[in-house]
């Protein structure tokens, strides 16, 4: 037997993630991963490293509670949200029984999850306005656990509505957890279903640092429910699941200080998301999608060549699954001038 025969089946017809990271490219604009352009200082103390963390640290789930306004008890931190996503499905889904639902188009990585610990996945796509299609969920919820909304939704960029994801909620209570990704909520905190949490045994929501706090590197992440259900994913993480360094450092990001350096900093990414969806708006056969995190779905007339275009010129973005579109994460103000100057220019060079 080879090695690769000796992996798991699933595991060898396994398709990864393309992140961002694994595509590759060279250049020196890179807006392909909804990353911060803003890289904060922090200082660690390697004082205590020859100790295990603690599994789930005090101060870090008290800072994050007292963030999102919930009580300690209704946080789990992981190693990014996308370990919340593998957490949840690990615990609530039986392999080859249970299914996961999500509305594409939206983020990837719940397939891939579901895939990898033989969870089947159903999909309903989203409506044309990207809003969920509620009376075509309710007809596939036979054997689902999860089903994952996410708002902003990654691609598009717009947000779910509030009423559709308390009837979703209402539609499965006591069948399935409605997991709803708020990894882009700090661009728009009032748009959060956090409240509803006291409400709905059944909604979950997840949360990272890697976005508005600009600690992608960090891998910090949170998972928000009632007590039940973090009690259940606490049984199958790994028993020091958050390095000591990490602790450290998402502590200080969520200080009183920490917390106002992000705020300002959103302040300059909406900025320059206006810039920028401004600028291309005004392209001919160009349509910017509004968007709510740091990131906008943008519309071309040819945007594989376009792509391609930035992409030899150094600026790296995203394709998107939407045909002809591209998303452009949101970076610093000379970035975005950059990318927008060089898509005028490409775009005026096309004979009509
Ligand atoms: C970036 C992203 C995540 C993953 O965040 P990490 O905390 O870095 O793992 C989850 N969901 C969506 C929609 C994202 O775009």
């Amino acid at each position: 037997m080879t090695i690769a025969q000796l992996a798991r089946k699933t595991v060898r017809e396994l398709t990864p993630y393309q992140s961002a990271r694994r595509i590759g490219g060279s250049g020196d604009i890179w807006l392909n991963a909804n990353e911060s352009p803003f890289a904060n200082e922090y200082t660690i103390k390697c004082d205590r490293l020859n100790r295990y963390s603690s599994c789930q640290p005090e101060e870090l789930l008290q800072a994050y509670a007292d963030y999102a306004s919930v009580k300690k008890e209704q946080v789990l931190t992981s190693r990014g949200a996308d370990e919340g996503i593998e957490l949840l499905i690990r615990a609530f889904c039986e392999p080859n029984q249970d299914s996961i639902l999500y509305c594409p188009p939206t983020y990837g990585m719940y397939a891939i999850s579901a895939e990898t610990f033989d969870v089947q996945t159903k999909t309903v796509p989203l409506t044309a306005e990207w809003q969920l299609n509620l009376p075509e969920i309710e007809t596939c919820l036979d054997g689902v656990k999860l089903i994952f909304v996410c708002s902003p939704n990654n691609p598009t960029g717009n947000l779910i509505n509030r009423r559709d994801i308390e009837a979703l909620l209402d539609m499965t209570a006591g069948k399935a957890l409605v997991v709803v990704d708020e990894a882009y909520i700090d661009f728009c905190p009032e748009a959060s279903t956090v409240d509803l949490l006291d409400q709905y045994p059944n909604l979950v929501i997840l949360r990272t640092l890697s976005k508005a706090f600009a600690l992608a590197g960090l891998r910090c992440g949170f998972t928000l429910a009632n007590s039940e259900v973090i009690e259940l994913l606490l049984k199958v993480i790994a028993p020091y699941p958050v390095p000591v360094p990490v602790t450290d450092i998402a502590v200080q990001a969520l200080s009183p200080s920490g917390l106002a350096k992000t705020k300002f900093q959103v302040l300059d990414i909406h900025a320059n998301r206006a810039y920028l969806q401004a600028g291309l708006g005004m392209l001919p056969d160009v349509t910017v999608f509004d968007g709510y995190g740091n990131y906008l779905l943008v519309k071309f007339p040819n945007a594989d060549a376009l792509f391609n275009a930035l992409w030899e010129h150094g600026i790296i973005l995203r394709r998107s699954p939407i045909e002809n579109c591209i998303r452009i994460s949101i970076g610093s103000r000379d970035e975005c001038e950059k990318t927008l100057a060089f898509i005028r220019e490409q775009l005026e060079q096309k004979p009509a």
